[in-house]
């Protein structure tokens, strides 16, 4: 063997993703009939262009319309197929996923069209780079409101303020992750599952591959404000436990200004000697006083609740149907199969 020869042997064993790997794609669906047909020609077309084995997991949250029906219409040998019992959620969803996938690596994505397919190669190539987790930023959000875009940036501000970990602003759940990264993620079984922050958590080498965001190609989105609120909620107390520290502080200034406060009156009882009076400064201080008992309490009690759900130690989501791909018959190299 001459030496020419022997080095390039040398470069593949150095790169063993660039050749034949195998990737799947995630898919949570929830009520999502009308796009599926579109998004999954979309799909194939830039799997078939990769040159690699793949396969594509679409899991039905307990879709109320004909999701189902249309996924299993498919007759694809390469979609699985995940039914989950009831509709959990799209963070449980895609870790139902995740951990089904067999790919070398895996990419998350939404049914939607919003993350355009069209990204994949990018991705996959940043991720033959060395990085483990490869996110798509949005450089433009199209077909959302000022108020959205406003709240998701001080979202993005106060919960930098208030972690360690950095998470990257104006990313989805779009991304890459490497099998390490998804081992990773499958190590994290909390309940709560705010993954942008679970993705940022894991560390590894992560990058990011800029791309416009269009609005939804069909249907609608399942978010309203009131998710938002509560989505956000959760990205916090699952990661910070400043309020937490904010309600003591709270606490503690409230009670100087409270002994500050008893002071005067007690100086002016005995200099002055009023009796009765004073009924607007009372009611002023009770009503002060437990609307701020009643806020920490329920700071706390936000913490409680989540601890309440995390010890009862429940599955993250339950199948009911489970239809593999062929990458899974074939023990996750998916020979059987040309593109
Ligand atoms: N989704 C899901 N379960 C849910 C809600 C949504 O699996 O309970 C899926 C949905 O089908 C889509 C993705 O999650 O593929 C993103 O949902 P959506 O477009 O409503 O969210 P947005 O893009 O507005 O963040
Ligand atoms: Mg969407």
């Amino acid at each position: 063997m001459n030496l020419a020869s022997r080095q390039s042997i040398d470069k593949e064993a150095l790169l063993p993703s660039q050749k034949g790997f195998t990737l799947s794609v995630v898919v949570p669906v929830y009520n999502e009939e009308e796009v599926l047909p579109d998004f999954h020609r979309r799909l194939s077309t830039v799997m078939n262009n990769l040159g690699a084995n793949w396969e594509l997991l679409y899991i039905n949250d307990g879709s109320t319309d004909r999701t189902l029906q249309v996924i299993r219409g498919l007759c694809d040998p390469r979609v699985a197929t995940i039914d989950l019992s009831r509709n959990f959620g799209k963070e449980i969803a895609m870790t139902a996923g995740l951990d089904h996938a067999r790919g070398d690596a895996v990419v998350v994505i939404d049914a939607d069209l919003q993350d355009p397919p069209e990204l994949i190669p990018d991705l996959v190539s940043k991720w033959q780079d060395g990085f483990d987790v490869v996110y798509a930023k949005r450089s433009v959000r199209e077909g959302e409101s000022c108020l959205k875009k406003s709240t998701a940036k001080l979202f993005y501000r106060v919960i930098q303020r208030l972690t360690r970990i950095s998470i990257p602003e104006d990313t989805g759940d779009f991304r890459l992750l490497s099998r390490k990264a998804v081992q990773a993620l499958g190590l994290l079984r909390e309940q709560h599952r705010f993954m942008k922050g679970l993705f940022a958590w894991i560390g590894y080498p992560q990058a990011a591959v800029y791309f416009r965001r269009s609005p939804r190609f069909a249907g609608k989105t399942k978010w309203n404000y009131w998710r938002l609120w509560n989505f956000a909620l959760e990205g916090i107390t699952s990661f910070s436990i400043v309020p937490l520290k904010i309600a003591s502080y709270i606490g503690l200034l409230t009670a100087t200004g409270a002994f500050i406060y008893a002071c005067f009156v007690i100086f002016k009882k005995l200099t002055y000697g009023d009796p009765v009076q004073g009924y607007a400064s009372l009611m002023v201080v009770m009503l002060f006083l437990g609307g701020v008992q009643l806020m920490t309490l329920g700071m706390i009690g936000e913490y409680l609740g989540r601890m309440f759900n995390e010890t009862k130690r429940r599955p993250l989501y339950l199948v009911n149907h489970f239809d593999p791909s062929c990458l899974w018959k074939t023990g996750g190299r998916g020979q059987d199969v040309v593109n």
